[in-house]
């Protein structure tokens, strides 16, 4: 198992009123695996992948990477590896309106490679053939703010990706989408989790996207089904 979650539960405390929105959560990821989690809205899907993917932490239980509890990582650690090991997808993407299309996607990778050319150069071509393979290699010099909300979100899927994360959340990853987009980013995904064994864990209540993966779990009532 590469990430896990052992008998994780949430509990939001709003005021006077507190929500138990996870009951026990029990979760193996193993590398290269998608799996999908499904639920109406509100069932915890969101809350579920914050708690996976570093982001928050939960009320009781344990969030394992390569068997190390995640939360128990200093800040540093644990940012260290929301940058290098996991990517996010999330449905409101945030280009950055001053950089084009291209730079908006390897600005990630930018940032950790420190102005070496060659690394340079390599990410350039890695981002034009996600672009090329969405369809939007004439965007490339574009600007967000010249690109439909679906193309933005295209690009924001590419942006994640070109680090090679170990592990990829996805939140809703085809809001925005129409079926062919939504087809072409989640046929990249697949792509990269085969080659690179990228795991995928998909949260959604859209029953047709679930099914691109290998396993599927209902969460409700606070509980995971398999
Ligand atoms: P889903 O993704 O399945 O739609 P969420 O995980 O977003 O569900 O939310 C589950 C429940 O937890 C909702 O009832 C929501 O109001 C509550 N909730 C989510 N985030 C917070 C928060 N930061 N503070 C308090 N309550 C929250």
């Amino acid at each position: 198992m590469m990430l896990g979650a052992k008998k994780i539960h949430k509990i939001y405390d709003n005021g006077n009123k507190k929500q138990h929105v996870l009951k026990g959560i029990d979760l193996n990821i193993e590398k290269g695996s998608i799996i999908s989690i499904v639920g109406p809205s509100g069932a915890g899907k969101s809350t579920l992948l914050n708690l996976l993917g570093g982001l928050d932490q939960p009320s009781q239980g344990e969030v394992l990477i390569d068997g190390f509890n995640l939360y128990r990582l200093s800040d540093r650690e644990l940012s260290c590896i929301r940058n290098e090991r996991f990517g996010f997808v999330f449905q409101f993407y945030h280009l950055l309106s001053e950089f084009t299309v291209l730079e908006n996607i390897f600005l990630p990778a930018m940032i950790r490679i420190k102005q070496r050319a060659w690394q340079f150069n390599q990410l350039k071509k890695r981002a034009f053939e996600f672009l090329d393979r969405i369809r939007l290699k004439d965007k490339a010099d574009y600007f967000p703010n010249q690109l439909s909300g679906g193309e933005q979100q295209r690009i924001a899927i590419c942006r994640s990706l070109i680090n090679s994360p170990e592990v990829l959340f996805c939140d809703e990853p085809t809001g925005n989408l129409d079926s062919r987009s939504g087809e072409e980013v989640m046929g990249l995904i697949k792509d990269l989790s085969r080659e690179n064994k990228m795991a995928v864990v998909i949260v959604t209540h859209n029953q047709e996207l679930a099914k691109i993966a290998d396993s599927i779990f209902h969460l409700k009532d606070g509980v995971l089904l398999g």
